[in-house]
């Protein structure tokens, strides 16, 4: 066996660090604010496992309740919520009315390795930002969104956390949900909420100084790979190839999840490569490029063939503001990584997902193609495919007894095979023989979110939602991928540097 897994799951023990970091780069980023005062504050739903990472794993729920459902600020940090301020495109037409509408930076922590993670909200009240919006969040939203960071995290995609979700008792009018419907208020975790559309809105200010400013902090807190003694003449082309390399492994990620995120605006990309945000994402019930999340995306411009496109026009928006500071030609260079590093992690996420040690660039790509082109041609359930044939070319009995083992023939088939033969399984451990010899996949098809939202809506039964939450973590144990930026808890192993 080339490769291990984690035997258990760590036992989060870590301290309660706290930071006001962000509070450092001073006037003209944020606003402070004030939250919503909530009628009713019922815990849905509490992450106790990254709660533990972050050390707020003792938090009583009268106490969990008074900081992310009253926002009574936490110990020794930020005093005020902070409503951040961004523009962003949308669906490729800039839009300088937007901004923290609906939520603020809370918190800041320091996570177990050192690191600086927000406390970001969801539905937290309104803000200068808001427009005509509300400033809320549907629970139907909240519980979404769990659910997606849930699967995101067990598949492997380095995503932002859902830390809390607590029930607010308003009622809201929204055209996309029968109405009125329930609210919620959602704490997520994220390295940083420091968004493309952050860097844009300088750019639009004409505000050199405060970008120089923005990027410095940005490679102090988040990329300290990219520190070129200050100059931000070699910072910035230096910051944007850290950030085009962690975006492309974002999106190689999402490729290898059979995710489509929906709403790709350069306000919902974050300078880490966190995948966050998430509104009407969908995960494919078989490989189609073409396939669209979003009911109001008519055009399918952030369809699933054409995200890494479109990250990639992102990211020349975000280089564009780095002009300001530093000289196009070594930007243009630096945008030249993001397509590698994707490829580089497509090729890392398909053994992953695989169940394979990774072989060689050749072998690796080739598994890459076969696994595609599969998908493509025998129309196969796309987790289902990755379910069946965890752990290589030794599954073959297994998969022969498959719901769709009637699709495992053909030329297709037989490459896919061969390809993944040319690998070596990785360790199996008693979780993933546990999950992988079980009946199915976990998945989140929209018709599955739908059948376990229609209890809590109808009866307030949450047992779906819980029994769907625990199916996921054991696929999270199985899979055990070691995610970008994954705790440091001795056992989960780190990513390769991207
Ligand atoms: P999103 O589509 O969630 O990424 O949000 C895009 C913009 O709309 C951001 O500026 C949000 O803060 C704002 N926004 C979305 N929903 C609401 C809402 N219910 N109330 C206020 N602002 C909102
Ligand atoms: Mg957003």
């Amino acid at each position: 066996m080339t490769s291990h897994r984690p035997t258990a799951d760590p036992t989060p023990g870590a301290t309660y660090r706290p930071s006001t970091a962000h509070t450092d780069l001073g006037p003209g980023y944020f606003d402070a604010v004030r939250p919503a005062v909530f009628p009713k504050t019922v815990l849905r739903y509490r992450n106790q496992r990254w709660a533990g990472h972050i050390g707020l794993g003792d938090l009583d729920e009268a106490a969990w309740i008074a900081h992310f459902g009253r926002f009574e600020p936490l110990p020794d940090n930020i005093a005020e919520p902070l409503a951040l301020r961004y523009h962003g495109h949308q669906f490729r037409t800039y839009n300088p009315d937007l901004g923290d509408g609906r939520g603020f930076l809370f918190a800041q922590v320091r996570d177990d390795q050192g690191r600086l993670l927000d406390l970001g909200t969801k539905g937290s009240g309104r803000t200068p930002y808001s427009r005509s919006g509300d400033g809320r969040l549907t629970l139907k939203g909240g519980v979404r969104e769990v659910l997606a960071t849930a699967l995101l995290e067990a598949f492997g995609v380095y995503t932002s956390k859902s830390l809390s979700l607590i029930e607010t008792g308003e009622e809201l009018v929204r055209g996309d949900e029968p109405s009125p419907t329930r609210s919620s208020v959602l704490v997520r975790l994220s390295h940083s909420h420091i968004r493309f559309g952050t860097f844009q809105r300088l750019l639009a200010e004409n505000d050199a100084a405060r970008t120089a400013r923005l990027v410095a902090h940005c490679i102090q807190h988040y990329h300290p790979g990219a520190a070129r003694g200050g100059d931000p003449a070699q910072e910035a082309p230096a910051l944007l190839e850290a950030v085009a390399r962690a975006s492309g492994a974002m999106v190689a990620e999402w490729m290898l999840a059979g995710f489509v995120h929906g709403v790709l605006n350069t306000d919902n990309m974050v300078i880490t490569g966190e995948s966050f945000d998430y509104g009407p994402w969908r995960f494919l019930p078989t490989y189609e490029p073409g396939f669209t999340a979003a009911y109001f995306d008519e055009t399918g411009l952030y369809a699933y063939g054409r995200q890494p496109g479109t990250v990639a026009w992102n990211l020349e928006r975000f280089a564009e503001c780095l002009t300001l500071v530093a000289p196009v030609a070594p930007l243009e260079d630096a945008l030249k990584t993001y397509g590698p590093a994707f490829n580089d992690a497509l090729r890392r996420m398909v053994c992953l997902r695989l169940g394979v040690a990774a072989k060689d660039e050749a072998a690796d790509d080739e598994l890459l193609g076969a696994f595609f082109q599969f998908l493509h041609s025998s129309k196969a359930g796309f987790e289902r495919t990755v379910f069946d044939w965890h752990g290589g070319a030794p599954r073959r009995d297994f998969a022969a007894a498959s719901p769709q083992a009637g699709l495992y023939s053909g030329e297709a088939f037989m490459r896919l095979v061969k390809a993944l033969e040319a690998h070596e399984p990785r360790g199996w451990t008693a979780e993933a023989q546990a999950y992988f010899e079980g009946a199915g996949p976990a998945t989140l098809l929209i018709d599955q979110v739908e059948a376990l939202w229609a209890p809590i809506a109808e009866r307030d039964d949450w047992s779906l939602f819980e029994a769907k939450l625990a199916e996921i973590e054991r696929a999270r144990l199985a899979f055990a991928i070691p995610t970008r930026g994954g705790p440091s808890d001795g056992r989960v192993a780190t990513a390769p540097a991207l």
